[in-house]
């Protein structure tokens, strides 16, 4: 999860509005003349709702009918004419902060639309009709609009209004405590207008172009259908501070709520002890590592004291801060624990799955239950949040009901990110989905923390529209209060997926297919249907994949983007770049097919490690991270950019390079020569029973029959997991045969493993054990033996390997996943 360092992090507000649907009304009239001009087909979307809304709900329309009359609707107001100014914006005489900040970009955004720069003006000041009323104003009041207003601590009040009464067009929402109902209506007003924020920066903007801007009579009302509404931008990557701008600006415009201050992030705990002197003069109210030393980030969950002092604390805070909704903690990152004894007896012991080993998630609910129980008493209306995070992502079993106050970020880092929730096909998602069910079950305030799209540092498209349009509808329906979603700022990677998610906080009915069209058609034109294909077919290619991956593994690309999937791909690249394109669209379908080439070298970097060609490898790593300093020049929004703060990001692809690298400096470069490269396909057999080293498996001949198994790749991988995904688990054997050249003879020799997914692995060489790692060799590392005395030069030679794997959990991989080979090392040759 993480501490958020950069991206949103704004103090300010907490917006909000769950359970309730999204109402949205829009009239315009249809038969009318097309008075707004728009090069960009800016309103095509806008009519679109609006006839789709007329056709579906006639009941409503006649209602709106019947307000139209009421209200007079009078007739279309004109901003824009010719480029000059024909109104006014209007706010309040005293305008908060955040309707004076929409009237400035309401302001900004006609200019860019129209060259034509309305004049901000109070509401003493402009009296006649033909005004553009931003924010509570007496004037919206005084035409009977009713705006959006107030606060409680359920956080249900926040939505606006876009309605036009007679001349005026009022655009206003809720602006008490931190709501940005105003701003999001004028987000959403220029959105209608055809405004785009795609991506953060300037790339990522769509602005129309129109000399004449005419607002039909509208009647707008629209609430969130997520209280809390956050994409941690940049997710855990360093940004300048520029960046951070160009993100807070993203987000603003696709209408997030920030957050309240008060969220369960790691080591937040602390709050709960402000007071450093306490570890002097209270040690036993914090937890005991292994040593059994008292720690200062961590309390001992089952000390009295601890949670007197914690309640003390809060309520404390409570009475400072009346306006506080929240006071949250949470454990430090990691597997955070209690040595003590009374705090171990207090672990049931329940653990596997990824989600901790054991789970603290009895000692700690019931700690942060006791407390969210007595602050209570003084403060029923406000809510102690913590996260279910790492070893705390399971429900206590020994919990029969929470306090009503007590809410939780469910931060579930060991699921699938390719999948959506309750995939049948993948047993991680479903759980997920069983693990959201209870929890709704259980509390109130329930938000979750997600990962979108993953840790996908290799830099690969990693598109999770399929799980959007599935996951996002599934968590409103179960009351879900909204979304901590940690990003990554890498456009290429994360491509539409945070548009989108932005787009469904606000109103979870969107059709994801028309947002995708929509887009298509405003940021690459006549190349919309191209890219359209592009993508979908790169959303069905991760969507019916049937490997699974989670934060910080590497995603088994190969698997997924198949030949065919690829030979699709190119197709509609090589079809948008035969079109005749303006300007933009044609550097915007560049850019994608510059991304498009970067994933196919990756693939090819594959292909070259797969078939043992190491050398080549490592330079299409090299060639990688160029394509993408090249992306970087022609927009630093694409990819993060390649210098120090980078570093974490260039680090996957970098790794790839080197660790190539030493393959080849060992087979033919410069630490020593290739002796033999071992086949590509083994022998491959489970030994569920464990009986095969007393079966002597590791010998030709026995434990037969065998099936065969690529060693590039890891098992489950290669069909042996069930229609769930759950894969072969616990030992298996690979065996293979080679002739081994007589010219190998009195040189030393060294066997090479590429990489073993494993928690424990064992090497046999004709018959012998050459090396054990009874715990576990770093499933990525190469793994050197010397086999100078084992191998049989000028002969058939055995090399069998034992694979221990544990029950599936967070990493459900197990085996081999690159080539074996021997070589010869230079004498005093430094491996790498
Ligand atoms: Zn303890
Ligand atoms: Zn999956």
């Amino acid at each position: 999860m993480g501490t958020p360092s950069c991206g949103r992090t704004r103090s300010r507000r907490t917006t909000t509005w769950p359970m309730c649907s999204t109402t949205t009304t829009c009239r315009s009239r249809r038969r009318g003349r097309r008075s707004v001009r728009s090069r960009a087909a800016s309103l095509m979307s806008f009519e679109r709702r609006s006839r789709s809304l007329l056709s579906t709900r006639p009941a409503i329309f006649m209602a709106l009918l019947a307000g139209i009359a009421a209200r007079g609707a009078g007739a279309d107001l004109l901003l824009v004419d010719r480029g000059e100014p024909r109104s006014v914006i209007v706010t309040a005489d005293a305008p908060s902060p955040s309707a004076r900040k929409a009237a400035g970009v309401l302001q900004e955004y006609i200019e860019k639309i129209s060259g034509a720069r309305l004049r901000v003006t109070t509401e003493s000041a402009s009296t006649a009709p033909g005004r553009v009323l931003v924010g509570h104003t007496a004037a919206a009041r005084k035409l009977n609009v009713e705006i959006p207003s107030g606060f409680t601590t359920k956080l249900n009040e926040e939505g606006f209004v876009i309605r036009t009464v007679g001349q005026d067009l009022i655009l206003a929402g809720n602006e008490d405590w931190r709501y940005r109902g105003t701003e999001i209506a004028v987000n959403k007003f220029l959105e209608s207008l055809g405004c785009r924020w795609y991506f953060a920066g300037d790339y990522g903007e769509v602005v129309p172009t129109l000399r004449r801007i005419r607002v039909r009579p509208v009647d707008r009302t629209e609430r969130p259908s997520f209280r809390l509404r956050n994409i941690w931008y940049s997710g855990w990557m360093t940004c300048t501070e520029e960046e951070h701008a160009r993100f807070v600006k993203w987000c603003d415009l696709n209408n997030m709520s920030g957050m309240p201050r008060r969220l369960p992030y790691d080591g937040s705990v602390k709050k709960l002890v402000p007071d450093a002197s306490l570890l002097e003069s209270h040690p036993h109210i914090f937890a005991l590592d292994k040593q059994g030393n008292r720690v200062p980030d961590m309390l001992c969950m089952t000390e009295p004291d601890a949670v007197k002092i914690a309640v003390r604390t809060i309520t404390d805070y409570f009475r400072e801060h009346p306006d506080a909704v929240t006071f949250a903690f949470a454990p430090p990152d990691g597997h955070p624990m209690c040595h003590g004894e009374r705090c171990l007896a207090a672990v049931p012991g329940f653990g596997g799955k990824g989600y901790g080993d054991p789970s603290l998630s009895d000692l700690w609910f019931r700690f942060a239950n006791k407390v969210a129980t007595k602050v209570r008493k003084e403060f029923p209306d406000r809510w102690i949040l913590t996260n279910g995070y790492a070893n705390r992502v399971r429900l206590p079993e020994g919990i029969g009901s929470f306090s009503p106050n007590l809410g939780i970020q469910s931060a579930v880092i060991a699921a699938c990110t390719l999948h959506r929730i309750g995939d049948p096909a993948c047993w991680q998602r479903r759980s997920y989905r069983k693990l959201i069910d209870r929890w709704t079950e259980q509390l109130d305030w329930v938000f979750i923390y997600d990962y979108d799209p993953g840790k996908g540092l290799d830099g690969l498209p990693f598109p999770t529209l399929h799980c959007i349009r599935h996951d996002l509808p599934y968590l409103h329906r179960r009351g879900v209060w909204g979304f901590w979603t940690e990003g990554n700022n890498g456009w290429m990677i994360t491509h539409l997926n945070h548009y989108v998610r932005a787009r469904l906080m606000w109103n979870v009915n969107e059709d994801v297919g028309q947002i995708v069209r929509d887009y298509c058609e405003k940021f690459y034109g006549r190349a919309a249907d191209d890219i359209e294909r592009y993508m979908w077919k790169l959303e069905h290619a991760v969507e019916r994949s049937r490997v699974h991956t989670t934060w910080g593994r590497l995603t088994p690309w190969k698997h997924i983007l198949t030949s065919d999937v690829i030979e699709a791909l190119d197709g509609a690249i090589a079809d948008a770049e035969r079109r005749n394109l303006e300007a933009d669209a044609r550097r915007r379908v560049d850019v994608l097919s510059r991304v498009h080439r970067h994933m196919k070298t990756y693939l090819d970097m594959v292909t070259a490690l797969d078939d043992g060609a190491f050398r080549q490898a490592s330079d299409l790593a090299a060639r990688m991270l160029e394509m993408r300093d090249e992306l970087a020049r022609i927009d630093p929004s694409l990819i993060p950019h390649t210098g120090p703060p980078y570093r974490e990001f260039r680090s996957t692809t970098e790794w790839h390079r080197d660790v190539y690298q030493g393959l080849a400096d060992r087979a033919g470069g410069k630490n020593g020569e290739l002796i033999a490269m071992l086949p590509r396909r083994w022998q491959f057999k489970p030994d569920a029973k464990d009986v095969g080293v007393l079966d002597r498996w590791y010998l030709p001949g026995r434990g037969e029959p065998w099936e065969r198994i690529d060693v590039t790749t890891y098992w489950e991988a290669q069909g042996h997991q069930d229609a769930e995904g759950f894969g072969t688990w616990g030992k298996a054997w690979y065996r293979t045969r080679f002739q081994l050249s007589a010219d190998a003879a009195d040189r030393p020799l060294t066997l090479t493993l590429g990489a073993v997914y494993n928690r424990g692995l064992w090497v046999w060489v004709n018959g012998v054990l050459v090396a054990h790692h009874p715990e576990k060799h770093d499933v990525r590392t190469p793994l050197d033996i010397d086999v100078t005395r084992h191998l049989n030069p000028g002969r058939v030679n055995t090399v069998a390997i034992l694979v221990n794997t544990p029950p599936p959990g967070r990493n459900p991989r197990g085996g081999l996943h690159r080539r074996v080979f021997v070589w010869s090392p230079r004498s005093s040759s430094g491996l790498r």
